[in-house]
């Protein structure tokens, strides 16, 4: 972007010590001033954050290594635990109790970590500097604009809502993203009733507004309805007996089903407990248009009807945000969805740029190419078949880099054969044996459909920045002794181990005290006790005890005296 008037002085955010501090080096770039809000001469290596979410907290939070100089960039000054903000649009739990400053975060980290609210515009990768301004939705207005310059990158913006391009929707919608569209949503449902309420109307007004429309089966939209049912039922009913009986939820979905990712047990009860639960469930239906007053739905018939409504929630997935659509544009992956990283997390061009959460996703094609490559290089006489022994060594060759692939072949036919070589140590007992290299190339190929990219969730989100942290507090170690796995291409051994995303299950809570849950190795749980597994899942996830006491307190209080309707 281009400035040539500002010449206004840029505030410069350097905490130190819990104070604000002036850094010295400010000087022209493009016409825009550069600021560094690093500590003013430190040999350190600069380490920009860009994001305070799942990703981006669980990397500071697990950094350890003081060798580094870190400034932290985001328009949110503090941590949001997702998971919780359903809970969050009824008053379950309160909107507090589920955020974290970043500023308590990092002051127990004793590291020279810094924090500046302030949103990232540009990012730009040839002279490593990124573009920012105040953030724009706060008192600061996104009026001082500053560049900052960085020896590594962490993009961790995450992603935004899709709307698909539907017409009415960023206008006439509720979304589910961020703690402000939970309390928006909050004041929404109260403000319906209240106007559902008042005496002037007729019950064919009142109903339209107390018509609640969620577009979106999966988790999020799935457990809004499953709230709101049970905000109706446990509480609206004993505070506006008058107009109780003219709610209705519906819930939109374009899809044949429900919860689409998980078990298909887990599916069908939701569908049924909606159903029973007086759920107006509608699969197979798009949503074409949303005006002020109705939305638009077409059906599989291609049948269009309308609804009438008095809210709207929209949560229907993610899409790319703008500043990454820029920087793939930079780099010359303007032709992918999402950002494309190895499985080092490193952007795919760029060396010292790393991405991981809902921004970014590993590049499953590249991983095809190389386990071809490990293919053409143990089949060293290019007959196109392997003996036993170098198919043992491409297959631990391949296991290495990639667990998928690991736990895909475990699990199907191929299971005998990676055992029977596994065991065997090298020792190869079965010398004679040659395997047609095609067929495990087929065999593979159905690998890649397999691998699917990593799910948007704040566990994958959470573990990479786990895993990128540790890489950094082990860089030297690491490059003295690497501990990856052997090059292909060059000689050696790769610095780091690969990210291996480790799936620790997944939760539907279904209101009335009734969850699913899906764990590893396929094991389905679903009823009260489930619940009580979330309940403490959640609970020991929270990242501090201050957010966990609050949040119990907040279980606790709407089991004793039910939820709070004032809409303040
Ligand atoms: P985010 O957590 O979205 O964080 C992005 C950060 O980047 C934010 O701090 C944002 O302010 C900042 N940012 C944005 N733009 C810029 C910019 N230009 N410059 C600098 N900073 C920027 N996942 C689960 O695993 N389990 C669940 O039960 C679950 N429930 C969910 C419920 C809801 C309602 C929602 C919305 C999501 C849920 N998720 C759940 C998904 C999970 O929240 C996301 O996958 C996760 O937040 C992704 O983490 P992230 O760090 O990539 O992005």
């Amino acid at each position: 972007r281009d400035h040539p008037s500002l010449v206004k002085l840029l505030v410069v955010f350097t905490v130190s010590g819990g104070g604000l501090v002036a850094s010295a080096d400010a000087k022209s770039y493009d016409g825009m001033n550069i600021v560094n809000t690093h500590e003013a001469n430190s040999k350190k290596k600069k380490v920009v954050v860009l994001g305070t979410g799942w990703a981006g907290t669980s990397f500071f939070r697990n950094l350890k290594n003081p060798t580094y100089d870190v400034q932290v960039l985001s328009p949110r000054n503090y941590f949001a635990f997702t998971p919780l903000l359903p809970s969050v649009t009824c008053g379950t739990v309160e909107a507090r109790s589920v955020v974290e400053p970043i500023r308590r975060i990092l002051r127990k980290k004793h590291l020279d970590i810094h924090y500046c609210e302030a949103e990232c515009f540009k990012i730009d990768a040839q002279n490593q500097k990124v573009y920012c301004r105040s953030a724009q939705d706060t008192n600061l207005k996104g009026e001082e604009e500053f560049v900052v310059d960085y020896d590594y990158l962490v993009i961790a913006v995450g992603a935004r809502v899709n709307t698909f391009n539907t017409p009415g929707v960023e206008e006439h919608c509720h979304f589910l993203k961020e703690v402000e569209d939970a309390q928006k949503i909050r004041r929404t449902v109260i403000d319906c009733f209240e106007r559902a309420s008042l005496p002037t109307l007729s019950n064919e007004e009142r109903k339209k507004i107390l018509q609640f429309v969620i577009v979106g089966g999966g988790p999020t939209g799935v457990e809004f309805a499953a709230e709101l049912h049970d905000f109706v039922n446990e509480d609206i009913v004993k505070l506006y007996p008058q107009v109780k009986d003219l709610v209705k939820i519906t819930l939109l979905e374009a899809g044949g089903h429900l919860l689409n990712m998980f078990d298909k047990r887990i599916t069908t009860f939701a569908e049924e407990k909606f159903r029973r639960d007086g759920i107006d469930l509608r699969t197979g239906s798009m949503v074409v248009k949303v005006s002020d007053k109705e939305i638009s739905t077409k059906a599989k018939s291609g049948e269009i009807s309308s609804i009438p409504y008095g809210m709207v929630v929209w949560s229907t997935g993610i899409a790319t945000r703008p500043i990454i659509l820029d920087f793939m544009k930079q780099i010359g992956q303007a032709n992918r969805r999402v950002l494309a990283t190895d499985e080092w997390l490193r952007v795919e061009g760029c060396d010292n740029v790393y991405a991981m959460g809902d921004c970014a996703t590993i590049n499953q094609r590249k991983v095809m190419e190389d386990i071809s490559a490990i293919f053409r290089k143990a089949d060293k006489d290019n007959s196109g078949t392997l003996t036993v022994k170098e198919v043992q060594e491409v297959i631990y060759d391949i296991c290495e880099r990639y667990p998928q692939v690991e736990l895909y072949l475990k699990n199907k036919h191929m299971s005998s054969i990676v055992d029977l070589l596994k065991e065997s140590k090298g020792d190869v007992a079965k010398e004679s044996i040659e395997l047609d290299i095609e067929e495990l190339k087929r065999a593979l190929s159905e690998v890649d459909s397999q691998m699917k990219n990593l799910p948007a969730t704040a566990q994958v989100a959470a573990q990479q920045g786990a895993y990128l942290a540790d890489c950094f507090n082990r860089m030297e170690e690491c490059e003295k002794n690497p501990e990856g796995p052997l090059r292909f291409r060059g000689e050696g051994r790769h610095r780091f181990r690969p990210f291996r995303y480790r799936h620790l299950g997944q939760f539907a809570p279904l209101g009335a005290e009734q969850t699913a849950a899906q764990l590893p190795g396929d094991w389905v749980s679903i009823g009260q006790s489930s619940q009580w597994l979330w309940y403490s899942v959640y609970a020991s996830k929270q990242v501090s005890w201050r957010t966990r006491v609050l949040v119990v307190f907040d279980w606790t209080k709407r089991l004793v005296f039910g939820r709070d309707s004032s809409r303040i």
